[in-house]
C-alpha cells in the first residue's frame, strides 16, 4: 500500500506574506485528508515561514531545487544542509522548467539525488517527454534515458523511498491534461524501469502524475493503479483548489 502524495509546486509565485495567507487558508481545509501526504514546493524565501507555519500539520515543505555540492563557490545556489538546517522536508529535482531554462542535466540530477539522500531530504524527481518527443514515438526512450541517468547513483533503499513525478512537458501549465490511458501507460513504464534496477523498490516507489491536474480531473488520474499522487502547479496556488485535489486522493 503506497501512501498518496499530493504536492503543490508554486514555482516563482508568492511572497512570504502571500504564502502565510495561503497556509492559513489551507490548514483548516485539511481536516478530512487522513491517509494523504501533502507537500508544498515553495520559493527559497518562503521556506522558513512555511516550515514554521506548517509545523504539526500534515503539510510538508519542499524546496524547488538545490545544488549537489555540500558548499563552495557556486554563487546563487544552496546546499542540502542549508535546507535540512531549517527543517525543510524535501526537494523537487529536475522539473522540466529547470531542465529547459537552467540547463539541468540528468548527470547533475543523479548527484543531487545522492546529496539529498545523504542529507535526509525526501526527493521528488521529475521526468517527462516534450510534445515533439511524444509525436515522434520517443516517450518511452526519453523516460528510460532520464531514469537510467538520473537514478544511477541511488541504492535500492533510496530508490524505494524516492518519489518520481511523471510530468509530460506538453501538459504542464497548458490545460492539456494527459488522458488516463496515457498517464497510466507512462507511470507503469516508469515503474517497470525501476523494477529493472530493483523489483522490491519498484513496488514501493511512489509515482505522481503532473500536468494540468485540477479538481475536476484529479479523481480519475488518482484512481489509476500506477499513479500514487499528483504534482500540481497552477491549481496549488489557491487553498480551495489545492484542498479539492487533496480531497480526491482520500480513499
Ligand atoms: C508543474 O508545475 O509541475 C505542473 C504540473 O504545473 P500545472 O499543474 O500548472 O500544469
Amino acid at each position: 500500500m503506497r501512501t498518496p502524495l499530493i504536492a503543490g509546486n508554486w514555482k516563482m509565485h508568492k511572497t512570504v506574506a502571500q504564502s502565510e495567507r495561503f497556509i492559513s487558508g489551507l490548514l483548516p481545509l485539511l481536516y478530512a485528508a487522513d491517509g494523504v501526504e501533502v507537500g508544498i514546493c515553495v520559493p527559497y524565501t518562503d521556506l522558513q515561514a512555511m516550515v514554521d507555519s506548517a509545523r504539526g500539520s500534515r503539510v510538508e515543505v519542499y524546496a524547488q531545487n538545490m545544488h549537489e555540492a555540500p558548499e563552495g563557490a557556486f554563487t546563487g545556489e544552496i546546499s542540502a544542509e542549508m535546507l535540512t538546517e531549517i527543517d525543510v522536508h524535501g526537494v523537487v529535482l529536475g522539473h522540466s522548467e529547470r531542465r529547459e531554462f537552467f540547463n539541468e542535466t540528468d548527470t547533475a540530477l543523479a548527484e543531487k539525488l545522492l546529496a539529498a539522500r545523504a542529507a535526509g531530504l525526501a526527493a521528488i524527481l521529475c521526468v517527462g517527454e516534450t510534445e515533439d518527443q511524444r509525436t515522434d514515438g520517443a516517450t518511452e526512450s526519453v523516460l528510460k534515458r532520464q531514469l537510467e541517468r538520473g537514478l544511477a547513483l541511488l541504492d535500492a533503499e533510496a530508490l524505494a523511498e524516492l518519489v518520481i513525478a511523471y510530468e509530460p512537458v506538453w501538459a504542464i501549465g497548458t490545460g492539456a491534461v494527459a488522458t488516463a490511458e496515457q498517464a497510466q501507460e507512462a507511470c507503469a513504464f516508469i515503474r517497470s524501469r525501476v523494477a529493472v534496477i530493483d523489483a522490491a523498490a519498484a513496488e514501493s516507489v511512489r509515482i505522481l502524475y503532473g500536468g494540468s491536474v485540477k479538481a475536476d480531473n484529479a479523481a480519475e488520474l488518482l484512481a489509476l493503479p500506477d499513479v500514487d499522487g499528483a504534482l500540481v502547479g497552477g491549481a496549488s496556488l489557491e487553498p480551495e483548489s489545492f484542498a479539492a485535489i487533496i480531497g480526491a486522493a482520500v480513499s
